[in-house]
């Protein structure tokens, strides 16, 4: 395996002291070069604080309080994130990591034509372009994701809100980074757009290499179209499989719930069942896992003792007492 960004025992709170929310709890996660990876869990399973905690984007109060965000540049050393001093991380953002947010679609300034802000990402990184090949560069990244070059004049108010999404992309590809980070609303985009969004995304990756880290509550998107998927529940992820496998058979409690809450995509009709009860209180959880009192398994020690996310075998991991593990993670 060849990763690109790892995430070693990740903790985000907000506030401080005995105040602290622990949103993001411990979180291991490996982005491999090239990879489609999807992220799944309820709202407020801390999907986005993870994804604006590792690249040093959270708005206060919240506070990253441990951990690594490694990240393997195409040459060089590898570098901490968190380390990064302010300069670092301009040029980091853009140009190695990019992030289109929950929401993004408006945030492209409403005073600017398209052309105006895209150019100005080419620029910022690159000075020395002349005037003609940045605008053959931002012309090639409409056409890549499926926007004719002559809206290169429009202002985004007058682009529809796939298409803003789609011109988010476009800058977010500009430079070339190796990593694409999405996190995409459920409520402002509508299903079949975050699929068409998915998908494109997904074959871009075929063609230009980066890596995809998509987060969605949508976990049949991820199936279809992410190698593999990772599920967060009260700040922990709980279980991380590749994407086949972990349709075919979910090893934590939460997904099979998760599973069973949308139609199967293939194969014998399931039940839709659904997951009874609500997300854990981040400021009160339960003691032991997390996810216990709305568990149907849950058995002797479910209520008593953390469950380590460990592997089960080289490809899959779970954080769950019905699935021993013989060591945690390797690091
Ligand atoms: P969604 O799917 O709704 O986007 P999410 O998985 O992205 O949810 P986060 O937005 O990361 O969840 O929130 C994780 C937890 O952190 C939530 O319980 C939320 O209430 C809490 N949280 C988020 N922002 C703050 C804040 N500014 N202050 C205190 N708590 C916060
Ligand atoms: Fe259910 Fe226990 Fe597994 Fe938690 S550890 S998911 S309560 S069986
Ligand atoms: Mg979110």
């Amino acid at each position: 395996s060849d990763p690109v960004l790892e995430i070693r025992g990740l903790r985000v709170d907000y506030g401080l002291g005995d105040a602290a929310v622990h949103a993001v709890r411990d979180v291991d996660l490996t982005l491999h070069r090239g990879e489609v990876l999807g992220l799944a869990g309820e709202s407020g399973s801390g999907k986005s604080t993870l994804a604006y905690g590792l690249t040093r984007l959270l708005p206060p109060p919240g506070v990253v309080s441990g951990g690594q965000v490694i990240y393997h540049p195409a040459d060089g050393p590898p570098v901490d994130v968190l380390t990064l001093s302010p300069a670092q991380l301009r040029q980091f953002r853009w140009a190695e990591t990019s992030i289109v947010f929950q929401g993004a679609m408006n945030s492209l300034n409403p005073v600017h034509k398209v052309s105006t802000q895209l150019l100005d990402v080419i620029k910022a990184h690159d000075p020395t372009s002349t005037a003609a090949g940045r605008l053959a560069r931002a012309r090639d990244l409409l056409r890549l994701v499926g926007i004719a070059a002559d809206r290169l004049d429009s202002y985004p108010h007058q682009l529809s809100g796939g298409m803003r999404q789609r011109v988010m992309i476009a800058m977010a590809l500009a430079l070339e980074p190796q990593v694409v980070i999405m996190d995409e609303p459920t409520t402002a985009l509508d299903v079949v757009m975050q699929r068409q969004i998915l998908g494109q995304l997904a074959e871009l990756r075929e063609r230009l290499g980066f890596a995809v880290l998509f987060i969605t509550h949508d976990l049949s998107l991820l199936v279809e179209f992410s190698d593999r998927i990772a599920i967060m529940y009260g700040g922990r992820i709980v279980e991380e499989a590749p994407a086949a496998q972990l349709y075919r058979q979910a090893l934590h409690p939460y997904t099979e719930g998760l599973l069973h809450s949308f139609p199967a995509l293939r194969g014998p009709r399931r039940e839709l069942t659904g997951i009874p009860g609500s997300p854990p209180d981040l400021r009160a959880m339960p003691a032991g896992c997390a996810f216990h009192p709305r568990c149907p398994k849950a058995f002797d020690p479910c209520d008593k003792k953390v469950p380590v996310l460990g592997a089960t075998d080289p490809d899959r991991e779970v954080a769950c007492w019905l699935h021993p593990v013989a060591a945690p993670v390797p690091r």
